[in-house]
């Protein structure tokens, strides 16, 4: 595996490869690589003919008093990983390098990043949308594999993609969890261990809400305060939202047709654990086997 630091060399590896007609996947991370990470990576191997993974944590994604300057850095460890899945270069920049002195140029996203994780980090998805434009350029890449587990950038990345003509196909892979449900993160490292005994909360209210809907519930308020009520139940829990949205757009559900999106967000301490579930509605038997 190559371990590529300079932006110029890593888009001269990927021109050369593309020139002999070689398909390059891509998965960007942040690093403190875990399960969920290696699933996506896992997928692009098997999917791609040669494979770039990028670590880098991105200061522009990060708002004033988050966790930027503690968020884990374990370089060796992701190397270690990255080798062991035959990934064939990691790009891993300074932040000097992606951002030089007289970098003044941003993405700016619409309507879809300004709400839920957008309205709770005012910014976080043009720093995202940014460094992803960004990366798309220095890595060139046909494929580019995203996690499940950040819904709302899963479909601002999508947006992207399409509206910017970046030319990558962008595939997202389903989330990985611990086995009491709590959805892997490298933010749970934060956790004590009395708040990681708490954090699998989120998902049990995104399954009540999923257990609603698959029992007839169609009025997305009504799904809401099933998730509400299992979550507030735990005390040390703030609630950031808990809603059921259309998996496209992101605004709430008055009423659900085919599909909803359950988005939460929870505060335990200081640590913000996100997460979702998609939910497909059955076809109602009547319109299923006809009148
Ligand atoms: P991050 O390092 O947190 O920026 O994440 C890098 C990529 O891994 C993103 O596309 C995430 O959505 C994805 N990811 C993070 N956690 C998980 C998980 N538990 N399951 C699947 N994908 C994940």
């Amino acid at each position: 595996m190559r371990i590529i630091r300079s932006v110029p060399a890593m888009t001269a590896w990927s021109l050369g490869l593309r020139r002999e007609g070689i398909g390059i996947g891509f998965v960007p991370t942040m690093g403190a690589l875990h399960e969920g990470h290696r699933s996506l990576i896992r997928k692009a191997r098997l999917a791609c003919d040669a494979l770039v993974v990028s670590l880098f944590v991105n200061p522009s994604q990060f708002g004033p008093g988050e966790d930027y300057a503690r968020y884990p850095r374990m370089f060796e460890d992701d190397a270690t990983l990255c080798r062991r899945e035959g990934v064939d270069v990691l790009f891993a920049p300074s932040a000097a390098a992606m951002y030089p002195a007289g970098f003044e140029t941003g993405v700016v996203i619409g309507a879809v990043g300004k709400r839920w994780e957008g309205a709770v980090r005012p910014g976080h998805f043009d720093g995202v949308a940014t460094v992803v434009t960004k990366l798309f350029s220095i890595v060139r890449p046909d494929r580019a594999f995203f996690g499940q587990k950040d819904f709302q950038q899963s479909v601002i990345v999508q947006r992207l993609a399409e509206d910017l003509n970046l030319g990558v196909k962008i595939l997202v892979c389903p989330t990985v969890r611990e086995a009491d449900g709590l959805a892997m993160s490298s933010r749970n490292q934060y956790l004590t261990r009395a708040q990681r005994q708490v954090a699998p909360v989120l998902h049990e209210g995104l399954q009540a809400g999923r257990t609603a809907i698959l029992r007839g519930i169609r009025f997305g308020a009504q799904v809401a305060r099933a998730m509400q009520r299992v979550v507030e139940q735990e005390p040390g829990v703030t609630v950031d939202y808990l809603a059921c949205c259309d998996p496209q757009t992101l605004e709430p559900l008055p009423c659900i047709a085919k599909q909803a999106v359950l988005l939460g967000a929870i505060r335990l301490g200081r640590v913000r654990l996100i997460d979702n579930l998609l939910v497909k509605v059955k076809a109602d038997r009547r319109e299923k086997d006809g009148p």
